[in-house]
């Protein structure tokens, strides 16, 4: 699945070490939660000592995940660590304050599978044509025989399910289902899971998803579907921006649409662009252009300017696609 030598000096770095930090990124999601808490359980049940430090809010949707109450907020005094953990993450941006953390660490490990990954550590396991962070993951557990029980195995359930769209992406192969195969002989219970992830949306996001959807807008021959998130949307429906997950997933999901768009007001001029694509429209490309990144099909970037700027500009770029 990797190089070897990536494993082996991967295998030696957990060996001797003694301290570890697991960071999460901005906006975390079930890939990056699921992943970083799958590692620093096993980590822990190898008898390491184990910090959990989160780069933002953990989102409702994820606070039954086994592990979650580890997470916390650290800041600069923190002491040193042997080893820091950076999963499914492309670049230290994406760990917003907790950068510091590179600085704090001997050596820094980076496992991920963003085609846009800068391979910014001392060791990188960087596999884009892997589903998810969890898929790698679980291979990376089973080749250094590293513990895995039922908690750490639902981890991985929810960052393999939450990264490809509930097994139905590109990066979704016959090894992705023969590694969750695997997964239920540590005795994980996939409806409970599949409840707690898919069946517990609040009615107050569910009033935002009509409103929203409600105001999409089509471009260039219906290729482009658009929905604008404004903190004023926000604040009528008494729902927070984490509370737009779905949204960019119902526009791609029309049959004109090429390339779906989700612009949310994070602060004034602040927008976040979520960008989902089907054949014609490289997503990491046109990310890139605002600096951000992701994949080939699903990429964000945040911009400094106002949402009706951000909407031009992406439109600009996405029209060079089609
Ligand atoms: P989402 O639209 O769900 O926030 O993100 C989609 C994908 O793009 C994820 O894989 C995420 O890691 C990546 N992504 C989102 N925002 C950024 C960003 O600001 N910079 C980079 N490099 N990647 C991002
Ligand atoms: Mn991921």
């Amino acid at each position: 699945m990797t190089t070897k030598s990536d494993l082996e000096l991967l295998r030696e770095a957990i060996n001797n070490c003694k301290r570890v930090a697991v960071v999460s990124h901005r906006s975390p999601d079930g890939d990056n939660l699921g992943s970083l808490l799958a590692m620093g359980l096993s980590l822990e049940k190898m008898g390491k000592d184990v910090v959990y430090v989160k780069a933002d809010i953990i989102p409702d949707d994820y606070l039954f995940l086994p592990g979650i109450e580890r997470l916390e907020t650290r800041n600069d005094s923190i002491d040193e660590f042997d080893v820091l953990m950076v999963l499914d993450s492309s670049d230290e941006d994406r760990l917003g304050e907790n950068q510091f953390l590179l600085k704090k660490s001997k050596l820094i490990v980076n496992i991920d599978h963003h085609v846009s990954n800068t391979k910014f550590g001392d060791i990188n396991i960087v596999l884009p044509d892997l589903s998810s962070t969890g898929e790698i993951l679980f291979n990376i557990l089973g080749e250094l025989e590293m513990p895995i029980d039922s908690e750490i195995a639902s981890l991985i359930y929810v960052a393999i399910s939450t990264d490809t769209g509930r097994f139905t992406y590109q990066g979704v192969t016959g090894m992705t289902h023969e590694t969750v195969a695997k997964l239920y002989d540590y005795g994980i219970d996939s409806y409970s899971i599949n409840t707690n992830l898919y069946q517990r949306r609040s009615l107050a996001r569910t009033k935002l998803f009509i409103k929203a959807i409600s105001q999409m807008e089509f471009y260039n021959n219906n290729e482009i579907g658009i929905v604008k998130i404004s903190k004023k949307m926000i604040d009528e429906t008494k729902t927070s921006m984490d509370d737009t997950e779905g949204i960019v997933e119902f526009i791609r999901d029309t049959e004109s649409v090429e390339a779906a768009c989700l612009l949310k007001e994070v602060d004034n001029s602040i927008v976040k662009i979520s960008l989902r694509t089907k054949n014609k429209v490289d997503a990491n490309k046109v990310c890139s252009a605002f600096n951000g990144g992701g994949h080939n099909r699903a990429s964000g970037a945040t911009v400094e300017d106002s949402l009706d700027n951000v909407e031009k500009r992406l439109i600009t770029e996405i029209n060079k696609y089609l």
